[in-house]
């Protein structure tokens, strides 16, 4: 039987509603959610595959390192998670998240780790540091006399380019810049500047154009981090522009709002410090592989198999977005709830419960 059910696109953080075709517990296609304030109907290849993401490398049952992976039953996992956590230290533990997560998972992450008292905890912010202002909104964008884009929006992120286009279209003045190896998609814009580095590009703005009071400005951010985006923060902060920094991964706003953002030397560093690294979503063994090597006891909770997930002790099988119900926050902060439609595969479990019953086992009272 088909169903046809609506929930929030995993796939980047601009946060497009998406309707989801499922046939017989299986997902098999998406089609547009019309009514969706954010996309209007409208999703980018990437989200129209969204659902893809359902059924390809799931982990489907609790896994043990016994010489390889094998698997096993919840609670053999859970009696050797929990006799791990329990012989080691608070400070020789370390939580990782990654920016895919529902917020309540990170709220629940949260006090699992304050009530063990563990401090090496955060999610991985991909070298976006934390912020805390009001962003601009996409109607915002939309809005705007003047945008400007740094990065390459319409490809990363199409449905935040559409509203830039359409600004345009009512007339609204775009300058592009983006880096020389890399090449701007589809956006028709009045300038293009080239960004030999950013202090050199900062330099050749005319930030008249910003300051102009009667004008409404908007800057994207896109594609930079650590410096280079502090840089343009703090440049922009002090004008009447509105700013949007764009982030990486659907949840990235909401785990920065819950947990502490962690850039890749304060990761490397957690890694250093830790003997039991507990890995929520993220596939570190992806990017500082030689950091994991002083891990003692890698335990990961993932809905499907990554590198990480390979070198793990413990595997915690946990659900993909549409198996469970929870909410993201988007680029633009705003916090989308999404219902469960489906059941995780076989035996794998909601992330949040799989942690409520850690906890419980471990005696503690979140
Ligand atoms: S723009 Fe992003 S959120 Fe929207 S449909 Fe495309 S991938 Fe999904």
């Amino acid at each position: 039987m088909l169903k046809v059910a609506h929930t929030i696109c995993p796939s980047c953080s601009v946060g497009c509603g998406v309707n989801l075709i499922i046939k017989d517990q299986e997902a098999v296609g998406t089609y547009p959610y019309k009514r969706h304030p954010i996309n209007e109907g409208k999703n980018c290849k990437k989200g129209r595959d969204s659902y893809q993401i359902l059924n390809e490398n799931r982990l489907r049952d609790p896994l043990l390192k016994k010489g390889g992976l094998e698997q096993v039953s919840w609670e053999d996992a859970l009696e050797t998670t929990v006799s791990q956590l329990k012989s080691h230290k608070n400070h020789e533990i370390g939580i990782i998240a990654s920016g895919n997560c529902t917020n309540e998972e990170y709220e629940t992450l949260k006090k699992f780790a304050a009530t063990l008292g563990v401090e090496n905890i955060g999610y991985n912010a991909k070298n976006i540091p934390a912020f805390n202002f009001e962003t601009a909104t996409l109607d915002d964008v939309e809005n705007s006399d003047f945008i400007l884009i740094i990065g390459d929006v319409l490809k990363e992120n199409p449905l935040l380019g559409r509203r830039v286009i359409l600004a345009k279209e009512g007339g609204a003045e775009i300058i592009t810049a983006d880096f020389p190896d890399k090449t701007l998609t589809g956006i028709n814009s009045d300038e293009y500047m080239q960004i030999e580095s950013i202090s050199a590009f900062l330099d050749n703005i005319n930030r008249k154009v910003l300051e102009t009071p009667e004008q409404s400005s908007t800057v994207i951010i896109s594609g930079l981090s650590g410096e280079e985006f502090e840089n343009v923060l703090k440049f922009f902060q002090d004008s009447h522009a509105k700013l949007l920094p764009v982030m990486e991964e659907c949840n990235s706003r909401g785990a920065m709002n819950i947990l502490p953002a962690l850039n890749e030397n304060e990761l490397k560093d957690l890694l250093k410090k830790v003997k039991l690294l507990y890995v929520v979503g993220d596939d570190p063994a992806s990017y500082m592989e030689e950091s994991l090597k002083n891990i003692e006891f890698l335990i990961t909770q993932n809905f499907f198999i990554n590198e990480t997930v390979l070198m793990s002790d413990v595997v915690l099988p946990g659900s993909c977005w549409a198996e469970k119900s929870g909410s993201f926050t988007n680029t633009t902060g705003e916090t989308q709830k999404f219902n469960q439609i489906m059941l995780p595969p076989e035996n794998a479990r909601d992330d949040v419960t799989i942690l409520m019953e850690l906890a419980e086992k471990m005696g503690l009272e979140l």
